[in-house]
């Protein structure tokens, strides 16, 4: 069944939704603010399936009817009313979640979710007129090759709500686990932890970057290490979550100042060309020197890998 499925804010997230939304066969629309970042949302997009068809994943034909099936909007004012879906991927931001939200609402989804990976949805839905339709659908990154939708179910999102998202995430290929709403719900309590703390352990000196990882990847089979994820989410993003996570569970989740350091200074990863790593045309390309304490900000040197 082709459904009306609204995507809000074509960043990293919004765009892999849209991406795999449009692959499983429902109309999407693409809402951005920003006509930058809109336009290299769809740049990225005819790239993603432009590789997809070189790899021999989907035909010429198949990859043309997806990218037809995604229309790019400049808000949501421009949107029709009653879409089957509509899906919030701005800004970690409370404010600005429950504006977007409530604009929303307004064009009567429905089923109604956020993106977010880290406010709980009870505060998400305060303002709401209709909380029962809303839940949080947290896919992950790169969305076209992970298989979680985490749903997050809100204290008074209902059963149907619930079971609507279940479908949906059938319908778009992942695999759901449905969980209760806390700050940082099951995925990004436990994964923003070690990501903070690889960050202290670089501002200690412990080991470069590329080592910690490696210590990872290595000694604990993660398919990726937890700086070179750092990177791949946005060291903005981790910085967001882990305010929202200290305010809910105190300092254990404090950003490192490493982190709001790198941040200051535009170092926000692959989407800026530079985090913990540096990225040429989206691939890692060399490590960060070995850092000590005193350190942190210094341009990212070192061999190429
Ligand atoms: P991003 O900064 O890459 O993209 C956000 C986009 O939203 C930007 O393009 C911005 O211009 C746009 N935007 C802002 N206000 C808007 C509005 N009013 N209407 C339409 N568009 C608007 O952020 P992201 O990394 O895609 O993260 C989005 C959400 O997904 C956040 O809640 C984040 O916590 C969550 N998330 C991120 C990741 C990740 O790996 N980056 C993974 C899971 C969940």
């Amino acid at each position: 069944m082709t459904e009306r499925f609204v995507v809000v804010g074509a960043g990293t997230m919004g765009l892999g939704i849209a991406y795999v939304a449009a692959g499983a066969g429902h109309a999407v629309e693409l809402v951005e603010v920003d006509r930058a970042r809109g336009g290299a949302a769809v740049e990225r997009l005819a790239q993603l399936w432009d590789r997809a068809v070189q790899r021999g994943k989907l035909t010429a034909e198949q990859a043309a009817a997806n990218r037809g099936r995604i229309a790019l909007r400049a808000g949501l004012a421009e949107v029709a009313e009653a879409p089957d879906v509509i899906v919030e991927a701005v800004p970690e931001r409370l404010d600005l979640k429950r504006a977007v939200l409530t604009e929303a609402e307004a064009l009567r989804p429905a089923l109604l979710g956020s993106n977010t990976s880290s406010i709980p949805i009870a505060d998400l839905a305060r303002e709401l007129a209709r909380p029962e339709r809303f839940c949080g659908l947290h896919f992950f990154n790169p969305v076209w090759a992970m298989a979680l939708l985490e749903i997050v179910v809100g204290p008074a999102t209902a059963p149907e709500t619930t079971d609507a998202a279940v479908t949906l995430a059938g319908r778009l290929g992942k695999d759901p686990v449905v969980v209760r709403d806390m700050p940082g719900f099951a995925t990004s309590r436990l994964g923003v932890t070690l990501g903070l703390e690889a960050i202290r352990m670089v501002a200690d000196g412990v080991a470069s970057p590329a080592d910690i990882d490696k210590a990872m990847v290595l000694g604990y089979r993660h398919p990726v290490g937890p700086l070179e994820l750092t990177d791949l989410v946005g060291l903005d993003v981790r910085l967001d979550i882990a305010r929202t996570l200290q305010a809910a569970y105190g300092d254990r989740f404090a950003p490192p100042p490493l982190l709001v350091e790198l941040v200051a200074a535009g170092r926000l990863g692959k989407k800026s060309g530079q985090g913990f790593y540096r990225w040429v045309d989206g691939v890692r390309s060399d490590d960060t020197e070995r850092p000590g304490p005193g350190t942190s900000t210094e341009p990212a040197t070192g061999a190429a890998r």
